[in-house]
Parts: C-alpha cells; structure tokens; sequence
C-alpha cells in the first residue's frame, strides 16, 4: 500500500493498489499468476518519467503492460505495472508510408484506420483485436500474412523511451541519444559473433534481437524488439506501413494427414504465397466431431490477376495429394476463412480442465520449412512415446509450429516429463539452426533456455547490454536475462 501511496503522489493517470486491481494484474494468457504491489494507467510521458525515476529510487520493479496477451507471463511482476491501454493508446500521425502511435494503441484499431486509407501494417498476431502494438514491438509479433511481409521488427523504424532512471530516449537509424551510442560501442566489437550466433530462420523472438540491431547499418531501435520491456518502457513508435495488395485470393487444402500436409510445405513455397498456415485434427475435432485430417491454408496476394495463375499453377502441382475444399477471392470469404484459423489458440484454451492444461513450453519453435516434416514426425513420436494427447497448428509457410501437450501441472512426474521433452526438442531444434521461439517470446517459461540457445558468448552479451540499460535490474527483472 506504501508503494500505491508514494505513486498517488506522483502520477497524474490512475493508480490501483487495491486487492481486486492486483488480482486482476496478476495473470495475463500464460498460466503463470503474480500480484504486483500496484498498477499505474500513466497519463503521458511525463508520468512514465516520474513513476521511473521512482522505482529507480527505491529499487521496485517496474513492468510494462499492454492487453495482457502474453502467452510466457511477459507482463507478470511483483512490482509497478504501468497500463498503457487506458491514456496512453493515440495514433499520433498517419503518413503515406509511416504511422506513429503510443504505446497503447489496439492493433484492431489501428487496422481499421488504416484500411480507411489502403493501407496496412502487416503483422497480423490471432489476437489483432486486444493486443497493443506496444506489446507486439516487446515480443516481436507476428502472425498469418508475416510470411509475405516480415515481423514486427522489420517495421519498426524509431522508438522513443525512459530508461530505468526515468530519462527519456530516442532511437532510429539516423538519430539516437548517448545511451545508443554506448550500445555501438559494446557491440561493436562482437560483430562477427553476433553474426554467426543467429538462427537464419524468418522469425526470432528469442533474447534480444542484436543481429538486427547490427545489420548492415547500425539500427539501435531495434534492441527495443523482442526485448519484453526490459530495456526501457517505450513511450511512442514510429512503424512502416504499406498499401493493401489490390488483388488477393486463398484456397483450403484439405490433407489426410498432418505429416502429408506439413510435406508439402516446400512445394507451396515455390509460388510464393503470403500466408502458409496449417490447422491439424488435434484442434478442428474438438470442437466440430468428425473432422478429420489436416488443412493448409494457402493466400496469394498482389497488384496483378498474376496472383490467381500462380495459385492455379500451384493447385495443379499438388494434384493427387490433397483436395481444395475451398476457394475465395473476395474479402467477406476470406476474412470468414481466416477467423476459423485465427480462432484456434481461443479454442485450444478452453482445453484447460483444473490442473490439466495445454502447457505452452514447446509451442512455438521454428525450423526451416524443408525441416519441418522431420521435426513433425519427431514430435508425434515424442507424444506417443509418453502417451501424450496434444494439439497442432501453426505458420508452416515459416516452419514455426505451435504444439501444446495437455499435462496435469498438479502432478510433478507430468511437469518433470515435460521439462525433459523441452530440452530435447530445443536440443533438435537448436541443432538443425532453427529457434526455441519464433513469435511468442521468452517471458517467464524459456528465460532457462535462451543460453542453451545463443551459447554463452552471446548470452553474455544480454548481460552487458540489460546492465546498460537497466543496471539494477529493475525494468521486468526476470526476463530475458536472468535475475543476477
Ligand atoms: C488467443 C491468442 C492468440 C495469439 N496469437 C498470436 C499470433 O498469432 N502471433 C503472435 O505473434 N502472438 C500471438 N499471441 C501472443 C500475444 O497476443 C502477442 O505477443 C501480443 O503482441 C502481446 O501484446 P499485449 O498488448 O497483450 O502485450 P502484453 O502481454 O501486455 O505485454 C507483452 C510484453 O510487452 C511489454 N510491453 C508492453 N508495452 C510496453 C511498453 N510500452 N514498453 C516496453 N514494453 C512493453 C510487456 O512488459 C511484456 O513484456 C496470441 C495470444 C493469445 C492470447
């Protein structure tokens, strides 16, 4: 209550330190639950400075929070949570080819007023409709059309900050404060490290993102991306926006089995689709009795009827392995299509019955596409070899499959068994050079596993780089880098 107390005084956006604000702050779409010891809705930057220079003071925790979508507790502190979602959620400036917006800006939102102009960000997370893009920047989001566009990093373009002791910060390419500047320098040195300690696959969200911030130019804004706010609480960011693709058409595949449809991944690559997405029976048939088999859904997007040529092509070269249950070109259909795909993490929560969950842990890694049949069969091995029910889907078009076995967290033979399939399934796919994590984060459940990913040459330099930034460890201590 003292903390609450010391905060009323401070900020000028609504401060919660009553029991059933800190329960409701307490969880967020992991199955972790933390109470912290209060709740700003900050009103602008002015108070996220104070409500730092605070808990840089005192040494509290302090933890940004968006929608509260985090799937590994990403958003779960004992300490401060500042809610963006309240005051702090302007779209700031529409341009031709940029946006700026606060940090909690709904995606949904900010989709609809871009559509208004043709135009559009292309990370597309199921959970469009609550999330922040505050919270999409921290965990690097992605989603269905990142295939045919890139990640959450890849728009990014500036970001403006307050660091632990609440000064404020400013990052993009062509400008950036001292801090920044210290980060060059750090890095600098481990260029050829950085280089070669990365996976090559389309999407990473594990640890901090150093090999985009070291690309060809320097991009310090970047560090910001999958970096789960514990650098800095950003404030307002600027990202790349495009034109909606004139012509767009989809169809259904229907397969009959996961492993057929996982194969023929590399063959629909080959057309250069924009969205690649997988949807097995494990979730179709819990809610619809019956469904059988294994879907793909495959989107062509573009400014040419070009785009209907390359989905006829492609149909006709996977002839003999599937059918086409489906065939759309116009938006109604597809966006009908698309929610029944999108829905299906909403659907696979509701598996949880008591202490029996669908236990997120191995649920989003990433190999290359031409890998994923082999790591498929692997894991279908794994489950039956531990009779394990589960569940499948995921963007096969990047190789990032989402699979959640159903464990009774109260049993510790059940949690011990499933710590011990993470490891040899990160070990697998450590080793074939895909990562542990393609869009969901690391938050609190594979902070453990990020040294077994990037080596310690590289986990050192997290290190470095949190203590930069954030040298008492107060931004979401406990992320990213563990507690020292
Ligand atoms: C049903 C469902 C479906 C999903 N589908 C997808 C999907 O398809 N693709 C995908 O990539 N993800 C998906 N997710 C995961 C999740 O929705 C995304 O990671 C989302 O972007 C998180 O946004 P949020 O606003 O809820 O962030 P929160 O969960 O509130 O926070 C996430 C992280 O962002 C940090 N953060 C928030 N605001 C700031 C700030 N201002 N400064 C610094 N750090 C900040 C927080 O501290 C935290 O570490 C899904 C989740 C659910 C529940």
């Amino acid at each position: 209550m003292r903390i609450a107390g010391d905060l009323l005084r401070i900020a000028k956006g609504e401060v919660l330190g009553d029991s059933w604000s800190r329960q409701v702050y307490s969880v967020d779409a992991s199955h972790y639950e933390i109470s912290p010891a209060a709740v700003v809705c900050p009103a602008d930057d002015h108070d996220v400075e104070q409500i730092c220079k605070y808990s840089f003071a005192k040494k509290v925790p302090i933890t940004a929070r968006g929608a509260g979508t985090g799937l590994l507790g990403q958003a779960l502190s004992d300490g401060i949570i500042l809610d963006f979602t309240k005051h702090m959620n302007r779209i700031v400036k529409i341009e031709d080819d940029h946006v700026v917006v606060q940090p909690g800006v709904i995606k949904g939102v900010l989709d609809k007023e871009l559509k208004k102009r043709d135009k559009f960000l292309p990370p597309d997370p199921a959970s469009s409709n609550y999330c922040t893009i505050g919270g999409m920047i921290a965990d690097n989001s992605s989603g269905v059309h990142c295939l045919g566009y890139g990640n959450t990093i890849d728009f990014l373009d500036a970001v403006d900050a307050v660091y632990s002791d609440g000064e404020p910060g400013f990052a993009s390419a062509s400008r950036f404060d001292v801090r920044m500047e210290k980060l060059a320098k750090l890095l600098s040195p481990h260029v050829d490290v950085i280089k070669s300690g990365y996976p090559t696959v389309s999407k990473n969200s594990c640890g901090y993102r150093l090999d985009a911030v070291m690309s060809d130019r320097f991009m310090p804004h970047k560090v910001f991306a999958a970096s789960e706010g514990t650098l800095g609480i950003m404030t307002s960011a600027k990202l790349r926006i495009l034109d909606i693709p004139v012509y767009r058409c989809m169809m259904v595949l229907g397969f009959e089995d996961l492993l057929g449809a996982v194969s023929a991944a590399p063959t629909i690559l080959k057309f250069s689709p924009v969205a690649l997405e997988m949807l097995d029976d494990t979730v179709l048939s819990r809610d619809r009795t019956g469904d059988k088999g294994c879907l793909l859904f495959v989107e062509f997007a573009g400014d040419s009827r070009k785009i209907e040529a390359r989905l006829k092509a492609c149909r006709e070269e996977l002839a003999g392995n599937c059918s086409v249950l489906e065939y759309a070109s116009d938006e109604q259909s597809m966006a009908k299509i698309w929610r029944a795909r999108k829905g299906a993490l909403n659907d696979i929560m509701k598996l949880t019955v008591g202490s029996r969950r669908p236990i997120g842990l191995i649920e989003d890694t990433v190999v290359h596409p031409e890998l994923l049949a082999d790591h498929a069969a692997s894991l279908l091995q794994t489950y039956r070899e531990n009779k394990l029910d589960y569940v499948m889907y995921g963007h096969v078009g990047d190789g990032n499959m989402h699979t959640r076995p159903l464990v009774d967290t109260g049993s510790g033979k059940e949690v011990n068994l499933i710590q011990r399939i993470a490891g040899i399934v990160f070990g697998q796919v450590i080793g074939s050079g895909g990562t542990i994590t393609g869009e969901h984060g690391d938050g609190l459940a594979r902070v453990g596993y990020i040294e077994m990913m990037y080596g310690k040459q590289i986990t050192s330099l997290f290190s470095a780089v949190k203590r930069l930034f954030d040298p008492d460890f107060i931004m979401n201590p406990g992320k990213k880098v563990p507690v020292q």
